[in-house]
């Protein structure tokens, strides 16, 4: 298992660097989250010693019980699936990024569960951009007023977005979508609040990181393509 898996890790790497260096980009500037929501502690440790050191779950239980598990780790969490208001207080003491922040009520109780440890949490805004009604996110319309409304909260600290491809994107249809939140960042920087940095672009997962590197990705959130060839 672990051959296979510093195999992937280097493969997705390379990946990586190559798209990169197409769009002229440095490597260094794209975070590899590995995503590891179907995989249990020991080949989670595993993934780590394969050199993956960012690791991202989309359950916010199974985030806290494999940080708990691993803290003996130097290893970021981040939280990048829907998080209900009930379970925020947890998340933020044991995710370092919180990419899926959907909704205003959810960024207000992360600003008080900040104030309340004493922590500046980092987030990310997610933007749903494919329309896809199923898809969790503001809409692009709403970005500006959101951006807007965040002012006030500094418990915590918005360092960019994040978006999901619409599923039944075509591969257009997908770079559109990636060019869109990458626009969307650009243009409400300038008049952004000082808790409002806009820099991080979370996009792109296994079937698409490549074309969302090519359109400015600074973190790509892979999970499939690194347990390819397990059992
Ligand atoms: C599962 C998941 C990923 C990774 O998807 P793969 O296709 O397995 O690479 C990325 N982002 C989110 C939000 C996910 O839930």
């Amino acid at each position: 298992m672990d051959e296979q898996l510093a195999e992937n890790v280097a493969a997705v790497k390379q990946q990586i660097a190559e798209a990169a260096k197409r769009s002229g980009r440095d490597a260094s500037d794209v975070c590899l989250v590995g995503v590891t929501k179907y995989v249990d502690v020991s080949t989670t440790r595993a993934l780590v010693s394969a050199g993956c050191e960012t690791l991202g779950e989309n359950r916010p239980q199974v985030l806290w019980e494999k940080s708990n598990a691993m803290d003996d780790l130097d290893v970021r969490w981040h939280m990048i699936g829907h998080l209900q208001r009930n379970k925020v207080k947890r998340t933020v003491e044991s995710a370092d990024l919180i990419h899926s922040c959907d909704s205003l009520r959810l960024l207000k109780s992360i600003h008080e569960a900040g104030l309340q440890s004493g922590k500046l949490v980092d987030v990310l805004l997610e933007v749903n951009v494919s329309g896809e009604s199923a898809k969790h996110g503001f809409s692009p319309d709403e970005m500006s007023s959101v951006i807007d409304a965040v002012q006030p909260l500094e418990g915590l600290k918005v360092k960019g977005l994040m978006c999901m491809a619409g599923l039944g994107s075509g591969q257009q249809d997908v770079r559109r979508e990636f060019d869109l939140l990458r626009e969307l960042l650009e243009s409400n920087r300038a008049s952004a609040p000082p808790n409002v940095e806009l820099r991080e672009l979370s996009m792109g997962m296994s079937r698409d990181f490549e074309v969302a590197i090519e359109a400015g990705a600074t973190l790509v959130r892979v999970g499939s393509s690194l347990f390819r060839g397990l059992r």
